[in-house]
């Protein structure tokens, strides 16, 4: 008979949770850990629908926790792969700039590489017509970053799982809390009821209602956007060595529309940043109830409205990405001999577990962490959350948990 109290539970099986359980059970093998997860298995949402680039950092401003924890993180996943023998490429990244407005983004990337200790190299239109050959820059100039991998997510979230459980961390899956009882410290849900120390919640998608139900985070309200790719032609004269990125509008969280080569030698575009329409609205209808739509509806029309930080733009470039002229229009940002022909779709989609602050009104950038009662919240785990889930699972246990 499985037992009903545990010194610490972790809401959510995707990577950070898994990583955070690990990070528990190294530091006080003592105390009993207890991952709970929905889904029948690991993976099924952003930990395993993600593009698996290993970031370099590059993006962040300075004394953000993304700047903080990502090239850090991204050292420790290669290490990971190339210890476990996961699949690993090292493939560089290049950011071309799409619009001659980006000179003033392009220099911040410069400056903020150099403050976060990462190495890149400026090109000329000569050196990237060599490097890149199909890729464009509409000012001549671009950035290569020669510490950007890609591996295979759903592999490193399998091994991640395999060493929790050899740990000594459990894991109940198909399990959904319903009702938190806080002064009792008891999570219930259909046929069971769950006593604990200490909660972590680590539910993605979901981790703003989890986070409220606590009393905690109640400003933080979840604003999902679909990231959908579409595949490269395989028989397509067009080809890439490495990921080719625009230089993106520093002011949302978003990469734009870029190139990832997977470790199966694929090459993808995308992905878009669409309003989705439900927390898990991977394809058509799925996941759409009427209150859902409507408390997206509403804070989607309050952001177009207010317009903050070039919203009013992203909506309007983003809305038409749905639509396969419009995002092959973006995708020729970057690769101008690009037509839509040479893209085939994928069932690959992703959803962003991206927080909105109702206070300010403006979509939260960096990656977000609150305290309550006996649980500790971790909301907004948006891009590069994978990247850096080692050391970010490190910097709850010193902060939160320690
Ligand atoms: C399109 C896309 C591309 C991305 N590309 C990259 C990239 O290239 N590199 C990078 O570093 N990051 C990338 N990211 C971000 C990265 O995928 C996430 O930051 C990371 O996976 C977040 O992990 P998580 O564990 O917080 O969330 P998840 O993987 O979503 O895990 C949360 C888990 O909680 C479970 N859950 C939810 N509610 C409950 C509940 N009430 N009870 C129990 N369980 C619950 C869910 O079923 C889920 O399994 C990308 C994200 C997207 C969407």
């Amino acid at each position: 008979m499985s037992r009903n109290s545990y010194d610490f539970v972790i809401l959510g099986a995707g990577v950070v949770g898994m990583t955070i359980a690990q990070e528990i059970k190294k530091r006080f093998p003592g105390q009993s850990v207890l991952v709970i997860e929905k889904e029948s298995a690991p993976g099924k949402h952003s930990s395993g629908r993600n593009s698996g680039v290993l970031h370099s950092g590059i993006y962040y401003p300075p004394n953000t926790l993304k700047a903080r924890l990502c090239n850090q993180g991204a050292a420790e996943m290669a290490r990971y792969c190339r210890d476990r023998k996961l699949p690993l490429s090292n493939l560089g990244k290049i950011l071309v700039t799409t619009r001659s407005e980006d000179t003033t983004q392009f220099e911040t990337l410069v400056q903020r590489a150099a403050v976060n200790g990462i190495e890149v190299s400026r090109l000329d239109e000569k050196q990237l017509k060599a490097m890149e050959p199909e890729a464009r820059s509409a000012t001549g100039e671009a950035l290569f970053v020669p510490q950007t991998s890609v591996v295979d997510p759903l592999a490193v979230l399998s091994s991640i799982v395999a060493d929790a459980l050899d740990a000594g961390v459990e894991i109940r899956y198909g399990h959904s809390i319903g009702e938190v009882d806080v002064a009792r410290k008891e999570l219930r849900g259909p046929g069971f009821t769950v006593k604990f120390g200490h909660v972590v919640n680590a539910a993605g998608l979901h981790a703003d209602k989890v986070a409220h139900s606590f009393g905690v985070g109640k400003c933080y309200t979840l604003l999902p956007f679909k990231g959908i790719y579409w595949k490269l032609r395989q028989d397509s004269d067009i080809k890439v060595r490495h990921l080719v990125y625009p230089v993106p509008d520093l002011r949302v969280p978003f990469l734009g529309v870029h190139t990832t080569t997977s470790i199966s030698g694929d090459t993808y575009l995308g992905p878009t940043a669409v309003p989705a329409f439900g927390r898990e609205n991977y394809a058509g209808l799925q996941d759409v109830t009427a209150a859902e739509l409507m408390r997206i509806g509403g804070l989607l029309t309050q952001q177009f409205l207010y317009g903050r930080d070039g919203f009013r733009r992203l909506a309007w470039q983003e809305g038409r990405r749905y639509f396969k002229p419009w995002f092959a229009q973006a995708a020729r940002a970057i690769l101008p001999r690009l037509r839509p022909a040479d893209l085939i779709p994928t069932g690959k989609v992703g959803i962003r577990a991206q927080m909105l602050d109702r206070v300010s009104g403006r979509l939260v950038n960096d990656f977000l962490v609150e305290s309550g009662e006996a649980s500790t919240h971790v909301l907004n785990a948006i891009s590069p959350a994978f990247t850096s889930s080692f050391p970010f699972a490190r910097f709850i246990v010193d902060t939160y948990l320690s």
